[in-house]
């Protein structure tokens, strides 16, 4: 059969070996231990309901997939990848959590932590050049100023020193970038967000083309043992199942919407990188007025969060740990699939208000 598109792999991939009789969608695995003599032993190191999960993200992504308790649990194990005491360069701007397990790593001392603004790829360049990282962290489209990395070139310059690529794909998704394709060593997902789809999950997972290093991901997992629970890998998989057609929906609703928001007048500047479904806007006036806005809506729920079926709000500088680079009066729109011009009319009742 030749390789088959994005929109077949998730829906085909990871269900059971067909045979007559056999179930058409996988069951979810709910069991400790194994009768030994098979494949698995314990259930802390292997699950049939990770493994359908795993099949499909990995034939997406183009590698072999390791489910993780959450997005934050996979970024950690990936992290683990660069030595104790090794440098690792990471974005200036990223998602708040992974700064703050870096900052912590750097605190503690177990890694030397470089930011740099990776979107300046000459930048990017020479600071790999000067620090000499084990490791590059990328993040592309970032979250939550949405600025693009050039994955391509900056993986081949981290290659010539030596240093392992990590990119975090949860934004881009497999449908508009394979980070592997373009020379990286590990993709990580929140799949709590795209992948999954429905704000019901929290989950994660890595994927590298690497034997040993999918090997040492698994280790981490296994040791550590803060594992993914069957249901949520299942609920997760029913999620992946609808990736495509929802993530398209999303995406044209986004670029309607990012058009629309540039002539509005309430809106001094709007971010969008021209794919994907997160659009990001700095509401003309002071965060009091952008906090009016994410009140005002009713079609948007303000909440964290992304990558659902429904459309959320909030201005990001409303929380305290926010970087001091995204500006307080940002507001970042995680666009849904609902009718785009109910979106809109709501949005703009909620901005013509400020
Ligand atoms: C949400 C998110 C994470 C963290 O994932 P969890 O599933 O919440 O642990 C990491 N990276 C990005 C870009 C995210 O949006």
């Amino acid at each position: 059969m030749p390789e088959l598109q994005p929109a077949s792999i998730v829906v085909s991939h990871g269900r059971p070996e067909p045979a007559p009789g056999a179930p058409v969608s996988p069951g979810i695995m709910t069991t400790s231990t194994y009768i030994a003599g098979g494949d698995h032993l314990y259930a802390r190191s292997g699950n049939a309901t990770w493994t359908a999960f795993e099949t499909a993200v990995g034939a997406l992504e183009g590698g072999t997939a390791q489910v993780f308790a959450s997005g934050m649990g996979a970024i950690d194990a990936a992290f683990s990848l660069a030595a104790e005491g090794s440098g690792v360069l990471i974005p200036e701007t990223a998602y708040n959590a992974t700064l703050a397990l870096s900052a912590d790593l750097a605190a503690t001392g177990r890694r030397h932590v470089t930011r740099v603004d990776i979107t300046d790829t000459a930048r990017a360049v020479a600071a790999l050049a000067d620090q000499r990282p084990a490791m590059l962290w990328l993040e592309s489209p970032t979250n939550p100023l949405l600025g693009v990395a050039d994955l391509a070139r900056l993986s081949d310059a981290a290659h010539q020193h030596g240093a392992l690529v990590v990119v975090d794909n949860t934004f881009a998704t497999p449908l508009t970038q394979r980070p592997l394709d373009l020379g990286a060593d590990v993709v990580v997902h929140s799949a709590t967000k795209y992948l999954s789809g429905h704000s019901d999950v929290i989950l994660g997972v890595t994927v590298t083309r690497d034997a040993g290093l999918a090997d040492r991901l698994v280790e981490h997992r296994t040791t550590r043992g803060a594992i993914a629970g069957p249901f949520e890998t299942w609920l997760a998989l029913r999620g992946l199942r609808t990736l495509s057609v929802r993530f398209e929906r999303a995406c044209t609703n986004a670029a309607t919407v990012a058009d629309r928001l540039r002539k509005h007048p309430a809106v001094d500047v709007v971010r969008y990188p021209g794919f994907g479904a997160m659009v990001a806007i700095d509401v003309h006036g002071d965060a009091a007025a952008a906090d009016r806005v994410c009140a005002a809506t009713r079609l948007w729920t303000h909440a964290t969060s992304l990558g659902g079926v429904e459309s959320l709000l909030e201005r990001r500088r409303h929380h305290a740990n926010e970087s001091d680079a995204v500006p307080d009066n940002l507001i970042r729109l995680s666009v849904g699939i609902e009718d785009v011009e109910d979106l809109w009319r709501d949005l703009t009742q909620a901005l013509d208000a400020v």
